[in-house]
């Protein structure tokens, strides 16, 4: 393989992986006179769901230079506190994976471990109430973090958005930026015959492409990475056994709601996300546990608002490629695996994919060291979303129907029972710097899914009873003054982003 820069990209499929892909590679590659093609078949279309997000999507919009506002318009965006999961540790639970902090450390100290000493002390309360960005979720409340110590800098913020027009404002953007846009479909792809390389796809007009670097984005099927280079797939379902997912759109009955609503239901959980103009809605489920009809049947009768276009049913399995780089090609978004969107982390892992593959650019050789190197960084991310995923279903004493069964007592991967155990025994989190979901959040769902540790930190003792009283309820107090001041969430959207919602 020769020395020879990277001349030509081919991105195949032109959903929101492959419309994130072209507009952060046009931006991060603007000088290096790189040809990028996108081949995308409307014909085919694409999956058009995904509409929850993680406050990373911020820093994947700020890199592009987009206006927050300008993107909110026209994606019919609303603001996300965090996730609120109903049903999930027990049938009538209720409480908000935040994004932010619960309470703060006091000494140097996390919060948790006063919070457990005053439970221990007969004392319990709902640790949720010393998390700003949770209380003032629930109380349909926003604004945005303040740039300074104080408690109102303790969270951040994500969008939910109409999957259906981020896609096309962000081809917008990367065609602006000179990437050229192919409409067809891809009908043949060749390879060399003695690398294996991918040289030409060829659509169905006839046209033939050819490209040094391949970037698959055309969903599930994997065209490139799998049916061309049969990469193979790492199935996870025996540890996340959901497989299929029915949505439906309805009209909002209220002003947005500043979270998703997960809600745990007999064979899966239910979404609601709230946007300016609807509300998207779905059910994911085990196809081993609930037939399809039940599984719609049972969407229509959780829904809030009246119905805007009929139930879809989508069919996946939960995993990733066993290479998401291989030889060269590089799969992004489904076509690189799927984790279902409960923690909303599909974009998330489109965008750490494109972050990577920018960062270990190769040139035409394709060394062997940064393919391997990327490869790990990736299958480090999806292993650490697939433990953080499975805390929900393993950590749960719901034992009312065989899905909770299944998963509360399933045997689980190595590193998050050691994760478990840990926070088990001594209320603390397993600490890591690449990958989605630190400290804070695993602190919220073990709290959620009522994972007490048996003992807290022995620095928590240095204060005495009465001053780890007057510190904990007086972050309480505060968060609960902090979040009454805020504006609410619909007054917010409508003089960020002019929204009438
Ligand atoms: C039920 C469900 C709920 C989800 N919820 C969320 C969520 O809340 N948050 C989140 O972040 N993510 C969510 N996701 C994931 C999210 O939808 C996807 O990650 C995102 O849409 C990216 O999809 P994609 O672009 O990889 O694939 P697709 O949208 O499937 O796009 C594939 C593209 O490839 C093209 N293509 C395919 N074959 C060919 C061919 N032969 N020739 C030419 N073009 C071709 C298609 O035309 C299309 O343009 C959810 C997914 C599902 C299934």
């Amino acid at each position: 393989m020769s020395k020879r820069p990277i001349e030509t990209i081919v991105i195949v499929g032109g959903g929101t992986s492959g419309w994130m892909t072209a507009a952060g590679v046009a931006r991060t590659l603007q000088h290096a006179n790189i040809a990028i093609r996108l081949v995308e078949s409307e014909e085919i279309g694409i999956v058009g769901v995904g509409e929850a997000t993680v406050p990373h999507i911020r820093y994947f919009n700020e890199r592009l230079g987009i206006d927050e506002a300008d993107f909110m318009r026209k994606t019919n965006a609303t603001f996300k506190l965090g996730i609120q999961l109903l049903n999930w540790a027990r049938r009538g639970d209720s409480y908000i994976h935040p994004f932010g902090e619960i309470g703060r450390r006091i000494n140097g100290v996390d919060f948790h471990h006063y919070w457990l000493r005053l439970a221990q002390n007969g004392e319990a309360f709902n640790p949720f109430e010393a998390s700003l960005p949770a209380v003032a979720a629930e109380a349909g409340k926003f604004d945005f973090p303040k740039q300074d110590a104080s408690i109102g800098s303790s969270y951040g913020y994500a969008y939910h958005f109409d999957a259906t027009l981020y896609a096309p404002y962000l081809r917008a953007y990367a065609e602006a930026r000179g990437v050229r846009r192919t409409e067809g479909k891809v009908v043949d792809v060749a390879l060399n015959g003695e690398t294996g390389f991918i040289e030409t796809i060829t659509l169905q007009n006839g046209e033939r492409i050819a490209g040094d670097l391949f970037i698959d984005c055309s969903g599930f099927r994997g065209l490139l990475i799998e049916q061309a280079l049969k990469t193979g797939y790492e199935d996870w379902s025996h540890w996340l056994p959901c497989d299929r997912a029915v949505a439906a759109p309805t009209e909002s009955v209220g002003p947005p709601h500043p979270y998703t609503r997960v809600t745990a239901r007999e064979a899966g959980w239910q979404w609601r996300i709230p946007l300016q103009h609807r509300v998207g809605n779905g059910y994911v489920y085990s196809s081993r546990f609930i037939s399809d009809d039940q599984a719609r049947e049972d969407l229509v009768r959780h829904l809030d608002g009246a119905l805007m276009a009929e139930p879809r049913q989508l069919r996946f399995v939960t995993g990733k490629r066993r290479l998401s780089w291989n030889k060269n090609c590089v799969a992004v978004g489904l076509a690189g695996g799927f984790l279902e969107p409960l923690e909303s982390t599909s974009l998330y892992l489109v965008q750490q994919a494109i972050t990577y593959l920018l960062e270990m650019f190769p040139d035409a050789s394709f060394d062997a060291a940064d393919v391997d190197e990327y490869n790990r960084m990736i299958d480090l991310e999806y292993e650490r979303v697939r433990d953080f995923l499975i805390l929900h279903y393993h950590g749960t004493e719901r034992d009312d129907s065989p899905l909770w069964n299944y998963t509360r007592t399933m045997a689980i991967p190595e590193s998050l029972a050691h994760k478990m155990a840990l926070f088990r025994d001594a209320g603390q989190v397993v600490q890591y710097r690449y990958g989605m979901f630190l400290e804070r959040s695993w602190h919220a769902i073990y709290l959620g899914q009522r994972i007490a540790p048996q003992r807290y930190s022995p620095l928590a003792d240095k204060l005495s009873l009465e001053e780890t009283r007057r510190a904990v309820h007086g972050i309480r107090a505060l968060v609960a003054r902090e979040a009454a001041a805020m504006p609410t969430h619909a007054e917010v959207l409508a003089r960020h982003c002019g929204s009438a919602a």
